[in-house]
């Protein structure tokens, strides 16, 4: 089965329900009743340690990565926490990208550290940087790509060609690209992670995260760890993500081309010092983005001229492009990474990443292209008076 298929079809099963529907139910049941002693421990036990319409969601999720095992989690931080306390323990060290969403270097920093895990930042678009950040205590290397906020690459084959000779855990960040544009997995990554709180979910009604890998004992031992710390995904949410994920193609498709006219626009006006985004020849890694990506994906960033000032007169200035933060639902957001997203890295490490003040993150929706483009000369018309 190729995508939108899958997408659609897999996790839903009308064969197998009783009355026949063509959409997974949501069971709400917390415990499973069984009839005798013998069946205690068979099926579905408790809630928390396997529901069927969490399962029927990390089938579908599984089948998007081309996936052995899906997992659905209470948010994509939740995720990323099971991944470091299951696989992880004191002494262990991680090389991260160091253009990382903000909210994953809070749980590196001020959580993670704290149980004597280390960590390294390394500029990830060059692997020998990966290479030559490599101790005796590494034993996992955490990539996101494209990143958040400023569209950097990291090539997933050659990163993950460079630790295999070490056994090393490569986790890949998939969130921005999403699985239509992007599958880790196949270009040699051990572990995929999503906020499906972003493009899966996609209309900003429901939080939570999705890990998928092949390999079986990784695979035991995150749904061990999933289960002991309770970070799951409600039977609501994983029905909403469900529903969600099956417009996912024609969602990206749209996503795609209206930011590649964003972009283009953007790029022509005077006032704009810069646009990061990786469908542009003008991105230095495009050829990279092409080569590993099957399409750009909706998230742009761009530099106004000027500072803080203009860039908040911007912003403030827009009639359809909500003023917030998170990312991948239909509805077109924009934001400042600053003092919004990534106010919680300290301002000499964002700098050093290239995030400025005058930085604008958009995610693009899926409306017609021409009313956003026509709030955006609102914008460049607030700036200029
Ligand atoms: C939003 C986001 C996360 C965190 O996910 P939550 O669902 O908010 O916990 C992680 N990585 C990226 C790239 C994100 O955009």
């Amino acid at each position: 089965m190729r995508f939108s298929t899958k997408a659609i079809h897999v996790g839903e099963d009308p064969e197998s329900m009783q009355h026949g529907d063509v959409v997974s139910p949501i069971h709400l049941s917390t415990t499973f009743a069984k009839r005798s002693i013998r069946e205690v421990e068979e099926g579905y036990v408790y809630s928390r340690s396997g529901n069927p319409t969490r399962d029927a969601l990390e089938r579908k999720l599984a089948a998007l990565e081309n996936a052995e095992y899906g997992l659905a989690f209470s948010s994509g931080l939740a995720a990323e926490s099971t991944i470091l306390l299951a696989l992880l323990k004191k002494g262990d060290h991680v090389i991260a990208f160091d253009d990382l969403y903000g909210g994953t270097k809070r749980l590196f920093n001020q959580v993670m550290e704290r149980f004597g895990i280390e960590f390294t930042y390394v500029d990830a678009r060059e692997p020998g940087n990966v290479r030559r950040a490599i101790r005796e205590n590494t034993r996992m290397v955490w990539l996101e790509t494209p990143t958040n906020p400023l569209l950097k690459l990291a090539d997933i084959r050659a990163v993950a060609e460079i630790v295999h000779e070490r056994d090393l855990i490569v986790v890949v960040d998939n969130t921005f690209a999403s699985p239509y544009f992007q599958n880790p997995l196949d270009l040699g990554a051990d572990i995929v992670l999503h906020s499906v709180t972003k493009y899966l979910g996609g209309h900003s009604d429901v939080v939570g995260g999705a890990v998928m890998v092949n390999d079986d004992e990784i695979y035991e031992r995150l749904k061990f760890h999933q289960n002991a710390v309770g970070a799951i995904l409600s039977p609501f949410d994983s029905w909403l993500v469900m529903r969600g994920i099956k417009t996912l193609a024609v969602r990206m498709e749209r996503h795609e081309k209206n930011a590649m006219t964003i972009a283009r626009y953007l790029e022509e006006h005077p006032m704009v010092e810069r646009v990061y985004y990786p469908g542009l020849p003008s991105h230095p890694q495009h050829e990279l983005a092409k080569r590993q990506m099957k399409g750009f994906g909706g998230m742009l960033s761009f530099e106004l001229k000027g500072g803080l000032e203009e860039a908040i007169k911007f912003v403030e200035s827009l009639e359809i492009f909500a003023l917030a933060e998170s990312l991948g639902g239909v509805e077109s957001l924009i934001e400042l990474p600053a003092i919004m997203t990534h106010a919680s890295v300290p301002r000499d490490e964002r700098e050093k990443v290239g995030i400025r003040d005058s930085l604008i993150r958009v995610s693009v929706g899926i409306e017609d292209v021409e009313d956003l483009i026509e709030d955006l000369e609102r914008g460049f018309e607030a700036v200029r008076a």
